[in-house]
């Protein structure tokens, strides 16, 4: 209870940071310097002293290389609970390629195996949830999960999506305004066990990579987002109803616009403009603006009704610690200060 209460005092917009470990072929000379248990982290660029060199920056929680993924769950586990008193959440994975979203979210590769990652874990909290308030609600839970590529948005769990390469577009605006948090065109899976949604998270990624001739390239260039439907009802009729939603967001990096045309250019500006829009709108919601701009990406127009007032919303940004990311590395670390 106590918990829960230091939890609303933060407010609705929450940031971590998690940063992946170096890897055996990677150099580093300590961009990331020093992580703090308060939520900060120093950074300290490569030899040239320059602008940006060394800064701190406050989160609310920062995960270190050697942060297990129950660690990052621990924290993040009241959030996904309150999907269950009726909260709409949301969480986003930030980053550059290869920093670790995927990880975070799905696990290793996008593969659902071992080192299992929120998306599972969340579901798994949510049945012991209804497990054990059995005798006072009745809940039921069911999943969407679409990708979103260069501004349109794509079933990843219909029957046919793996044989076609786009099976459907859809124009959200008229839809979402008649039916809320849910995307009527995508198919919606009810799901009562772990198993369900294992199956359901492995058909998805199968589904992601369809259409690339590499599995990390394409996945890497569009969002994909997991919709968790929570409906419950207590014996007296009361009900509730609310929306989990865990986003895996297309690789944040800058492209050289001089070395990138034609599709690989168009999707590199798709992305940049629907990041920097879900910057703006998180921003205009943490300074409780009169204006939210919802409506200027496909991104947050889907989300639209999962980032208000009542919602609560978690960003977490990954970070490469190599020396040579550094740029993308300051990068990521003002999108989150400038939402958090
Ligand atoms: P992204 O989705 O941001 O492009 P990935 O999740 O695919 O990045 O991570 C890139 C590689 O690093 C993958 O091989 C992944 O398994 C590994 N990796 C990422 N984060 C961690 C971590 N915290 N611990 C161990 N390996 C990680
Ligand atoms: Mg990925």
């Amino acid at each position: 209870k106590l918990y829960n209460m230091v939890q609303d005092l933060k407010g609705n917009i929450r940031v971590f940071c998690r940063v992946r470990p170096i890897f055996n072929n990677e150099t580093t000379k300590g961009v990331i310097d020093h992580i703090g248990r308060d939520g900060s982290l120093f950074v300290m660029g490569p030899s040239k002293p320059q602008k940006d060199a060394r800064k701190t920056f406050q989160f609310n929680q920062v995960f270190g290389p050697t942060s297990t993924q129950d660690d990052v769950f621990r924290e993040t586990q009241p959030l996904i609970r309150s999907a269950m008193d009726g909260y709409n959440v949301c969480i986003f994975a930030y980053g550059q390629t290869g920093s670790g979203k995927t990880y975070t979210m799905s696990g290793p590769q996008g593969r659902p195996s071992t080192e299992l990652g929120i998306n599972y874990l969340a579901l798994r909290d949510l049945f012991l949830i209804c497990d054990k308030r059995r005798e006072m609600i009745n809940y039921e839970i069911h999943v969407q999960m679409v990708e979103i590529y260069n501004e349109q948005v794509r079933d990843l769990l219909s029957e046919n999506s793996s044989c076609t390469r786009y099976p459907f577009f859809m124009s959200l605006e008229n839809l979402l305004e008649e039916n809320g948090l849910s995307l009527p065109d995508a198919t919606m899976h009810s799901v009562n066990s772990t198993v369900d949604v294992l199956q359901l998270m492995e058909a998805g990624e199968m589904n992601r990579a369809v259409g690339s001739t590499s599995m990390n390239s394409r996945s890497s260039r569009s969002h994909s987002i997991f919709m968790v439907h929570v409906r419950g009802k207590d014996a007296s009729g009361g009900t509730i109803r609310s929306c989990l939603h865990l986003v895996d967001l297309a690789g944040s990096e800058r492209v050289d616009k001089s070395e990138v045309t034609g599709d690989r250019l168009k999707e590199a500006q798709y992305i940049n403009k629907s990041l920097s829009c879900l910057g703006d709108v998180i921003s205009a919601l943490s300074q409780k603006s009169a204006h939210i701009p919802y409506r200027d990406s496909k991104l947050t127009l889907l989300l639209q009704d999962a980032l208000g007032d009542q919602a609560k919303t978690l960003m977490i940004a990954h970070l490469s610690p190599e020396e040579d990311s550094f740029g993308e590395t300051i990068s990521t670390l003002k999108f989150a200060q400038r939402v958090s």
